[in-house]
């Protein structure tokens, strides 16, 4: 029976584990074990799901007396009851998405992507099979972002705003050492005015750190640039830039269109640009509310009602992505310069950095496949988002970055990231789907 044989691949699995030293490994050992333990991993906690779903059924966590299945699941599995709870909603998904059942039982399908998936599925079933190719090939961040894109399509964009917004707060208390702490709740385009404010500020303060040769870590100095901010920088409160609204109660709220308006005038030169994008497409801007597949939010932070972005698009430090009003595919100039058109469509496109496995978000840097100096022209086939890291690895260090598929460049691409003097190495993330 089932659980005999699962008894014998434990026992095998146990002595494995027990006989295993890894210093002896080689690297290329080492990350194939890795990945073979990672598929082991997904196939146990496939079958954890659908043990889960029958527990829950049978209702045999009355008889162990438990409050409920999820704690009886807890206990069991070593977890908190919030866990168990979303497995076993996840658990009672699979049985009505099948092409996600499909990819769990075939060990496809990590615990995190898979509650990502049905979570979102559930919702919007015709999505189900593009999530679910999805993350074979594209970062578990990237993902993420597809799911809350298709959990937002199932839900009245105006009435999820209005409930967030009204839930909105800002709470503060002091640990026994002293420091001030902050939690904030905030509606999506007013938090991304805060961020773009504060990252804005942090910008100028890291440059004037180098500058001066001070060495201190990004996320103070971000610390200092929320005061700077909030406070008013040099004794003076900053307006416009997106930051006015949150200071010195000039305005009341992004959401006052008018106030924002009659606040124009032409900014100091030390003032900090920041700029809020938001992407939308052009229909859904004019119609007033979005259809289909069309799409209205501010990129890393979510998706926003049409009648905000409209909102926001009053105010000339907001940057709106119309998507389909110009064809990017088609923007192509020689030079080192990228136009605006082209540098927005990139930022859609690559919201990650495009390396296989690197999930890294912040200060991106755009780089030329073809270099520039080699006649390389900026265009969507051509650039790619990098992070600091790998843009200098590719630059200085001799790894190369290629696409491995269409070459027009407009959809997001799956890469192939190869280190210098080695054989050519599939990235997992790739080898998986392949
Ligand atoms: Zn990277």
């Amino acid at each position: 029976m089932l659980l005999d044989r699962l008894a014998q691949v434990t026992d095998e699995l146990r002595s494995s584990v027990a006989e295993l030293d890894p210093e002896c490994l080689s690297g290329s050992d080492a990350d194939r074990l890795l990945e073979a333990f990672a598929e082991v991993e997904r196939l146990a906690s496939a079958g954890k799901l659908l043990a889960a779903r029958r527990v829950e059924s049978s209702n045999i966590w009355r008889r162990s007396g438990h409050r409920s299945a999820a704690a009886h699941v807890a206990e069991a599995t070593g977890t908190g009851i919030g866990p168990a709870l979303t497995a076993l909603e996840t658990a009672r998904h699979l049985g009505s998405l099948p092409a996600t059942d499909e990819a769990v039982r075939q060990g496809r399908l990590s615990e995190t992507q898979v509650k990502e998936i049905a979570g979102a599925a559930i919702l919007l079933p015709e999505a189900e099979q593009s999530l679910v190719d999805a993350a074979g090939q594209q970062p578990l961040s990237v993902l993420k972002l597809r799911c809350k894109r298709v959990r937002a399509a199932g839900r009245d964009p105006r009435a999820s705003y209005e409930a967030v917004r009204r839930s909105r707060y800002l709470r503060n208390w002091v640990e026994d050492s002293g420091a001030v702490r902050f939690d904030a709740r905030l509606a999506p385009d007013e938090g991304a005015r805060l961020l773009a404010a504060v990252e804005a500020e942090t910008a100028r303060l890291v440059a004037a750190a180098r500058r001066a040769g001070v060495d201190e870590p990004r996320r103070a100095l971000a610390a200092d640039a929320l005061v700077g901010v909030a406070c008013g920088r040099s004794g003076r409160v900053p307006d416009r830039s997106g930051s006015g609204v949150l200071v010195g109660g000039a305005t009341t709220g992004a959401h006052t269109a008018k106030e924002a308006e009659g606040s124009h005038r032409p900014r100091c030169a030390d003032e900090p640009t920041s700029v809020v994008h938001v992407r939308v497409d052009h229909a859904a801007l004019l119609r007033g509310h979005v259809e289909g597949d069309e799409l209205c939010e501010i990129p890393g932070v979510g998706p926003i009602p049409v009648e905000v972005a409209r909102r926001l698009a009053v105010d000339s430090f907001l940057n709106v992505l119309v998507t389909d009003g110009v064809d990017v595919t088609t923007v192509a100039r020689a030079g080192r310069t990228i136009p605006a058109a082209l540098r927005r469509a990139l930022e859609e496109r690559d919201p990650v950095c495009v390396v296989p496995g690197c999930d890294t978000r912040q200060r991106l840097e755009i780089d030329h496949l073809v270099p520039f100096a080699d006649g390389g022209e900026a265009s969507l086939a051509n650039l790619a988002r990098l992070c600091h890291w790998h843009h200098y690895l590719k630059t200085h260090h001799g790894h190369r970055l290629q696409r491995e598929d269409d070459a027009d460049g407009a959809s997001p691409g799956r890469w192939r990231w190869t280190a210098p003097d080695e054989p050519p190495v599939v990235p997992r993330r790739i080898r998986r789907s392949g």
